[in-house]
């Protein structure tokens, strides 16, 4: 993964003719913290905090709770972090952190106490002007409100903004929620818009969580003409050629549900495999990394590709996509919805306010536009994919 994301970067600089000593400092990281948090049974994980870098603001990452984490992948987030603030343009740098652990294993307390520990090791390193942890895979609000309590206990700190992601009641913002997934509607919309496609269309969407069924249930009210045909959990896909109802399939899976359970006419179920080599007009994809990869690229028929996962597309894939002519809609774009209204919960924090939900939606979809724009244009400018121009104006930005 960290090769991957460099060797990305490398190819970029060498486009945008950076010598490779621009390049490498911009790849390299400011500083690493690697320690350990402990249990009071004597317990103990490893944890990390990878500040990449900080040339436009502080740095912003999440923190990861699992038992694969280690400092590659932490470094290689970082890094993709950078480029994912600097390529949306906001005022923040990119970090990364995580503890191997499984969070499966801990009881309530054990977890708190984990949370706490990570911020007491880190607390000299981090705080609203310095470095923002927020939630990722496996660390929610909860979480989040543990660390915050515990960095206002050691440094008296009250402003809440030395994490984002916090709940509602303890500082958080609106539409933090459906953020990602209203983002990657904005960017493949401005994407069609730019290009004059607006004829109607059909998708898929593998991964119907969190930002896989924003997306769809989002896309039904601003684009009707967007027909949601097949959607997939782990284990099942659904497909109907003549549409899902995103809504009640969004309902179905916040209440728990699984699409093996789930019933309704013309209904057909699929394997993910399946949902990917449908005949249709754009495929989301918002799982799981390498979806997309050298053994399935040659059955894709979709035009578009929107990368709202990290990393849902192979390297080898989006080469052979590209040849191909399939738009990709590069994930440090489509998908930096959260990362941006991120940004706006801090700022609301540090002016102790609290915006409606109209405002931080407007912000965002600001933001994005803004950001699809420039990208389609430096893409156009120097004759690359998205996913190189992405990363050229995150490189512009940060050498
Ligand atoms: P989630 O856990 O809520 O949803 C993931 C969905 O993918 C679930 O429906 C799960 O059943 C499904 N899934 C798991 N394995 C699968 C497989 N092999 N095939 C098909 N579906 C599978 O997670 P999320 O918050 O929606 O995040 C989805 C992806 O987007 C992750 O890769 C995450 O890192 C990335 N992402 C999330 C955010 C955010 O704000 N939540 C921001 C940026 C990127």
């Amino acid at each position: 993964m960290l090769s991957t994301a460099q060797n990305l970067i490398r190819q970029a600089g060498r486009k945008l003719g950076l010598d490779d000593e621009t390049i490498e400092k911009v790849i390299s990281s400011n500083a690493e913290h690697i320690f350990e948090v402990s249990l009071k049974d004597g317990r103990s994980f490893p944890a990390y905090r990878v500040q990449h870098n900080n040339k436009r603001g502080p740095y912003k990452g999440g923190i990861r709770f699992h038992p694969e984490v280690d400092l590659d992948e932490v470094r290689a987030l970082a890094t993709l972090m950078s480029f994912k603030t600097a390529a949306v343009g906001l005022p923040f740098g990119g970090g990364k952190g995580g503890v191997s652990v499984d969070p499966r294993q801990l009881n309530k307390e054990e977890l708190e106490h984990i949370s706490r520990e990570y911020v007491r090791h880190l607390q000299p390193h981090i705080g609203p002007d310095k470095d923002v942890p927020a939630p990722d895979v496996n660390t929610n609000p909860a979480i989040i409100d543990w660390m915050v309590d515990e960095y206002q206990v050691l440094t008296g700190d009250k402003s809440g903004a030395s994490f984002t992601g916090k709940s509602l009641e303890h500082g958080g913002s609106l539409g933090r929620d459906a953020a990602t997934g209203r983002g990657g509607v904005i960017v493949l919309g401005q994407y069609l818009k730019r290009h004059k496609t607006d004829r109607p269309l059909t998708y898929a969407v593998q991964g119907y969580g969190n930002v896989g069924s924003f997306f769809a249930a989002l896309a039904a009210g601003i684009h009707p003409n967007w027909q949601l045909v097949a959607a997939s959990d782990s284990q099942t896909a659904l497909y109907n050629p003549d549409g899902l109802a995103a809504e009640e399939l969004a309902q179905f899976k916040a209440a728990g549900g699984r699409f093996s359970n789930y019933e309704g006419d013309k209904l057909q179920k699929l394997t993910n495999e399946d949902l990917l080599e449908l005949d249709i007009d754009v495929l989301v994809l918002a799982a799981l990394g390498d979806a997309v990869n050298k053994s399935n690229v040659g059955h894709i028929k979709a035009k578009y590709i929107v990368e709202m996962a990290n990393g849902p597309v192979s390297d080898e894939a989006l080469e052979t996509l590209e040849q191909a002519g399939v738009v990709v809609l590069p994930d440090i774009l489509a998908n930096a919805g959260g990362v941006i209204v991120s940004y706006l919960e801090w700022v609301q924090n540090k002016n102790n306010e609290h915006w409606h939900l109209q405002k931080v939606n407007d912000q965002l979809k600001d933001y994005l536009v803004k950001a699809t724009d420039e990208i389609i244009d430096l893409a156009k400018k120097h004759k690359v994919p998205l996913k190189q121009a992405a990363i050229m104006k995150g490189l512009l930005a940060l050498s």
